[in-house]
C-alpha cells in the first residue's frame, strides 16, 4: 500500500545504494534526501533521481527487434510473447546441454537477489556489470586475510580515531564513486583530528580536502607502499605484536628479504614521489593509532594484484586489519536460506567463459568477474549463446565496447547470429539495447521491492536495507527480478515455489525473525549496530589455511608473483615515445558510468548546475609547450582509437598526464543526444590486443592508456 509523506528506501541512481527518504505527494515523487537513520546522505545524482523517475524517454512496453542488431529498430510486443520467446530459447539451450552458455550480466548488488538463484538453478553464468574494477583487490584480500574484504569501500571512516590516517589512493570519494555518506564521514574524521592523505596525479575534490596531496606518477602505488613497508620493517617500526601473533610463521622473514632492495630511494624512481616523502608518510603511518587505505583507480590497473598485495602487506605490518580506522572485515548477517537451495554449477568443469587466447595461462587463477571483452570472446568461441543484461551497458561503458558490438552482430554461414538471443532490461533505451532481440521495460528503484544485503557495503554493510515501492510503476513495467522469478517458475519450478519477490524476501528474513512488513515497520533498515572489530581474535584466526595473515603467496610462485612486482603497470610503460602522455579517466559527482541514467538526465547534464560534457584536462605548462589554448579542439589519439575534444587548461593535473571524465559518449535519449562529450573507452585498448597487460584475475588496463595530442 503506497502512502504519501517521507518514505524510507534505498537510492540506486548509482551502485552505492545509499539509504534515502523519498517525499511523495499525491502519489508523485517530489524530493529525495538522505535517511539519517541509515547514516544516509543524498548526493546530487541521488537528488536528481526525481528526473529519472519522470524521464520522457522511459520504456513502458516490451519491444521486439525488427531490424538488424545494432540498428535499434523495434516494434512493441506483449509480455506473453516476450516471455514465451525467452523461456523457449532457454529451454532449448538447456536441452542441448548448454545451460552454462547463458550469461546474465548485472550489478551484483545484493546476495539476496533472485537473479543469482535463477542462474544457479538453471545452470547459467554470472558476468557482473562491474567486471573487473576491484576483482584484483578482492582476490588479494582473500589470499592475505582469508575473507572477502570490506571491498570497494574501506575503511569505515566513521570509526577513524583522532590522529588516524586516511590514505586515498586514486579514490575520488568526493566524486561519490561510492556511498554519499563517505565524504561526510571523512570530513567528520578530519574534524576529530584524523589526517587525510590523497595520492593522485589529478588534483581531485578529495585532494582539495586533503592535509597532504601527493601527485604520484600513475600506477606508482605499488612502489610507494612497498617503499613505505621497507622503511617501517627495516627500522623496526612495525606492529610487533600483530606480526608475531597474526602473520604466518616465516612470512615476515621472507618479506624482509624481498624488501632489502626496495628502498624509498629505489621506489621513488618508479613512483616519482620523493624518498623523503615516502619516509615521512611511512613514519606517520607507523606512529598513528590507525591507518586506512582506500583505492579505486589503483585497483583497476594491469598489475592490480601486485598493488593489492603491497597494500595488504602494508596493512599487516602496521597492524591495521579489522581495527577501528583500519581495514574492516565484514560481519555476517544470518539470513535464512530459501530451501531448497540450488547448487551453483561447477563452471570450471563445464567450461566457463575465460575463453580467450589466454585461457591456458589464466584459467587456473581466474576470478568470476570478467570484463566485457570476454563476453565478446565467448560469443566468438561459441561459449556464450544467450545473454541477458540488466542495469549495465557493455556496448558503451567498458573498454572492449567495440569488440562487444562486433561480436553481438557476428553471424554463421547461414546468417544466424552467433549470440542466439540478447535480452536487455532497460528503464530507457541504451546503446546495448540497440543490439537486443527483446528489450524489457524495467521498474525504477522507486517502484520495486529489493532486500539489500552485501556484507561489505558501506552504509548498510552490517545490516539490511529495504528498497520499497514509493510510487506506482507505469503499467507495462516489470522489474527484472520479477521476470527472473517468472522464468524460474517455468524452467526450474522446484526452486521457485514461492509466490513472488516479497515472499522470497520474507523467507530470507526469517533468519532475523523479521518479514518485509516488520522491516517496513522498522523504517526499512536493520543493523546489529556494531562492526565487531578484531573478529579474528574471537574466531581463533583468519580464514586462511594457516589461520594467519599470508604475506607470501606460494601459489603464484610459478608466475613470479609470490611477492608484489613493483614496476609501473605495462600500460604506463609501453610506447612512451609515440604516446608521451598518460590519459587519466576520472569521476565527478554528477555521473555514474553506465550511460543513460545520468547522461540522459536533464538536471545532471545542465550546463550550469550539472556536468554537460567532458573537456580534456591539460596542464597549463603542457598546453603552452604543445601550443594549445584553453577551448581549442584537439585530437587525442591512442594505439587503439581517437577522439576530438576541447582542451581545458588547468594546474590541477600532472604535466605528463591528461584527464577525461569517464562514461560519456551516449547519444541515446533526448537529453543525451543534445549533450556533448566523448568516450574515454574509445581510447583504451581492448585487452585482446594486450594480453600481457592483464592481471591473473581479469583486471587489466581498462581505465588508462598512453596517448598523444594532435591539433
Ligand atoms: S552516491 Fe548518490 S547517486 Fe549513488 S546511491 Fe548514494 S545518493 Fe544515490
Amino acid at each position: 500500500m503506497l502512502r504519501d509523506g517521507w518514505v524510507p528506501t534505498m537510492c540506486y541512481q548509482c551502485k552505492a545504494e545509499c539509504a534515502i527518504l523519498a517525499r511523495v505527494e499525491d502519489g508523485v515523487l517530489k524530493e529525495v534526501r538522505g535517511n539519517p537513520r541509515g547514516r544516509g546522505k543524498a548526493c546530487v545524482k541521488g537528488m536528481a533521481g526525481v528526473s529519472l523517475q519522470y524521464n520522457a524517454d522511459r520504456l513502458t512496453q516490451p519491444l521486439r527487434r525488427v531490424g538488424r542488431r545494432g540498428e535499434g529498430r523495434f516494434e512493441p510486443c506483449g509480455w506473453d510473447e516476450a516471455l514465451d520467446a525467452i523461456a523457449g530459447k532457454l529451454q532449448e539451450l538447456r536441452d542441448r546441454g548448454e545451460a552454462h552458455k547463458l550469461t546474465a550480466s548485472f550489478f551484483p548488488h545484493s546476495i539476496t537477489d533472485p537473479k543469482w538463484r535463477f542462474l544457479n538453478a538453471y545452470g547459467g553464468f554470472i558476468n557482473t556489470a562491474l567486471p573487473h574494477c576491484d576483482s584484483a583487490k578482492i582476490v588479494a584480500f582473500i589470499k592475505a586475510m582469508g575473507g572477502v574484504p570490506n571491498h570497494h569501500i574501506p575503511p569505515a571512516f566513521f570509526t577513524v580515531p583522532k590522529g588516524g590516517i586516511m590514505i586515498m589512493a586514486g579514490r575520488h570519494a568526493f566524486g561519490c564513486l561510492d556511498d554519499a555518506s563517505v565524504p561526510r564521514d571523512i570530513l567528520e574524521a578530519k574534524a576529530r583530528g584524523a589526517i587525510l592523505v590523497v595520492l593522485d596525479p589529478l588534483f581531485t575534490a578529495d585532494a582539495a580536502k586533503a592535509d597532504w596531496w601527493i601527485p604520484i606518477r600513475p600506477s606508482g602505488d605499488t612502489a610507494l607502499f612497498t617503499g613505505m613497508t621497507h622503511h617501517i620493517v627495516m627500522n623496526g617500526l612495525h606492529n610487533k605484536s600483530f606480526v608475531e601473533n597474526w602473520v604466518r610463521e616465516g612470512d615476515f622473514e621472507r618479506l624482509k628479504d624481498y624488501l632489502a632492495d626496495k628502498t624509498p630511494e629505489a621506489m621513488s624512481r618508479i613512483c616519482d614521489v620523493p624518498a623523503k616523502d615516502i619516509i615521512k608518510l611511512a613514519e606517520m603511518c607507523a606512529a598513528a593509532p590507525s591507518v586506512g587505505v582506500d583505492s579505486f583507480k589503483g585497483i583497476m590497473l594491469g598489475q592490480a594484484m601486485d598493488f593489492g598485495h603491497a597494500w595488504t602487506n602494508f596493512l599487516a605490518v602496521t597492524g591495521n586489519i579489522d581495527n577501528p580506522g583500519g581495514q574492516p572485515l565484514p560481519d555476517l548477517t544470518p539470513l535464512a536460506p530459501v530451501e531448497p537451495v540450488p547448487p551453483a554449477p561447477n563452471l570450471h568443469e563445464r567450461g566457463w567463459h575465460r575463453t580467450g587466447p589466454d585461457k591456458d595461462k589464466f584459467a587456473k587463477y581466474s576470478f568470476i568477474m570478467e570484463p566485457t571483452w570476454y563476453q565478446a570472446q565467448a560469443i566468438k568461441n561459441g561459449d556464450l549463446k544467450v545473454l541477458v543484461v540488466a542495469e549495465c551497458n557493455p556496448a558503451l561503458t567498458e573498454m572492449g565496447q567495440e569488440e562487444w558490438r562486433s561480436a553481438a552482430t557476428m553471424t554463421d554461414s547461414k546468417g544466424n547470429y552467433l549470440l542466439e538471443m540478447l535480452v536487455s532490461y532497460e528503464i530507457m533505451l541504451s546503446e546495448t539495447s540497440r543490439y537486443a532481440d527483446y528489450v524489457l521495460p524495467d521498474k525504477t528503484y522507486f517502484e520495486r521491492w529489493e532486500l539489500l544485503y552485501m556484507p561489505w557495503w558501506y552504509n548498510f554493510g552490517q545490516g539490511i536495507g529495504l528498497r520499497q515501492p514509493v510510487v506506482e510503476a507505469p503499467e507495462g513495467c516489470r522489474h527484472s527480478n520479477e521476470v527472473f522469478i517468472e522464468l524460474g517458475k517455468r524452467l526450474c519450478p522446484e526452486y521457485f515455489a514461492f509466490k513472488d519477490d516479497v515472499e522470497f524476501y520474507d523467507r530470507q528474513l526469517t533468519g532475523l525473525g523479521l518479514s518485509v512488513k516488520k522491516l517496513q515497520d522498522l523504517g526499512g533498515l536493520w543493523s546489529p549496530g556494531t562492526l565487531g572489530f578484531r573478529k579474528y581474535e574471537k574466531a581463533g584466526g583468519f580464514g586462511t589455511p594457516s589461520g594467519k595473515v599470508h604475506l607470501y603467496w606460494e601459489d603464484l610462485e610459478e608466475v613470479g608473483q609470490a611477492l608484489p612486482r613493483v614496476d609501473l603497470a605495462p600500460e604506463y610503460r609501453v610506447d612512451a615515445e609515440q604516446y608521451p602522455y598518460v590519459l587519466l579517466s576520472y569521476r565527478t559527482i554528477f555521473h555514474q558510468g553506465s550511460g543513460q541514467w545520468t547522461h540522459n538526465n536533464p538536471q545532471l547534464r545542465d550546463p550550469v548546475g550539472g556536468f554537460r560534457d567532458n573537456p580534456l584536462l591539460i596542464n597549463t605548462a603542457t598546453a603552452r609547450k604543445e601550443g594549445i589554448k584553453d577551448g581549442d579542439l584537439v585530437t587525442l589519439r591512442s594505439r587503439s582509437g581517437q577522439v576530438r575534444v576541447r582542451a581545458k587548461c588547468t594546474e590541477r593535473i600532472r604535466p605528463d598526464c591528461l584527464g577525461l571524465h569517464h562514461g560519456f559518449g551516449s547519444s541515446i535519449g533526448r537529453v543525451a543526444a543534445g549533450g556533448g562529450g566523448v568516450s574515454d573507452n574509445a581510447l583504451i585498448p581492448d585487452s585482446g590486443t594486450t594480453l600481457d597487460w592483464q592481471d591473473l584475475v581479469g583486471g587489466e588496463s581498462h581505465v588508462s592508456t598512453r596517448v598523444r595530442l594532435e591539433h
